[in-house]
């Protein structure tokens, strides 16, 4: 999978992608993420990517050239699956939305900043809109990568044991079951017996009466979501 970032501040980008799964992914070629700075698609001799609002009000709106003159760029040397807009208002990204995204070939994503981005370019270039939750954060570039880390850790061959992604909350619609490891005793806090029994098939159905009871105590919700599918 090839996946597009465009952004205004790149250097919030880079670290958490070159370390643990997320290189991993990339360096065994199952992953590759290309970071584009805005700012080489700005206006005139400052790089000018921002301006004021028009009806006036605080805050800088990024404008619609550079954005469109990158995108422009980017779709003429690719055919995305989806152009995606990370903002507050968009559909809120939970594991099936990551799930699907996976399938995908190429992605491209648009982190915002300041009150957002030109209008016009949500309207006629964005195909979907990502919300990583109710609350607003200074840029899209956490977001953004909330939304590669999601995605890449699902393309098969990524993760060392594909098993374990299956086990992740939310996969199955349960929270994941409580998980321990050595030493079997630390201070006298014992791991659950079944665990340690070799027993595979009462280990399973232990993990999942764990997750079941998990899931009812902190998130009833998704166990409605489940019933009303
Ligand atoms: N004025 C916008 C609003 O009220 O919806 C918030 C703009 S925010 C300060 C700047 C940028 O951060 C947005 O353009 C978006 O790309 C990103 N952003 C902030 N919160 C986000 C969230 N919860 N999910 C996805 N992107 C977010």
């Amino acid at each position: 999978m090839r996946i597009d970032i465009i952004s205004v501040v790149p250097e919030l980008l880079h670290s958490p992608l070159q370390h643990s799964i997320m290189k991993r992914a990339q360096e065994k070629g199952l992953l590759e993420v290309h970071i584009h700075d805005l700012r080489h698609f700005g206006l005139g001799k400052h790089r000018q990517v921002d301006d004021y609002p028009f009806g006036g009000g605080a805050g800088m709106v990024l404008r619609p050239e550079p954005l469109a003159q990158c995108l422009d760029t980017l779709m003429a040397q690719h055919t995305y699956d989806e152009i995606i807009y990370l903002t507050p208002d968009g559909q809120r990204f939970d594991q099936k939305m990551a799930n699907r995204l996976s399938l995908k070939d190429n992605l491209l994503l648009i982190a915002g900043h300041y009150k957002g981005i030109d209008e016009r370019i949500r309207q006629h270039y964005v195909t979907l809109e990502i919300s990583i939750g109710d609350y607003v954060l200074s840029g899209g570039e956490l977001p953004a990568l909330v939304v590669v880390d999601a995605v890449g850790r699902l393309i098969p061959g990524v993760l060392n044991d594909e098993t374990s992604a299956l086990l992740d909350s939310f996969q199955d619609g349960l929270l994941a079951p409580p998980v321990y490891t050595r030493p079997a005793n630390f201070r006298g806090w014992e791991v659950p017996q079944v665990l340690r029994s070799g027993n595979f098939k009462a280990i399973e159905a232990w993990r999942y009466e764990q997750a079941l009871q998990r899931t009812r105590q902190r998130r009833p919700d998704l166990l409605l979501d489940e019933e009303a599918e």
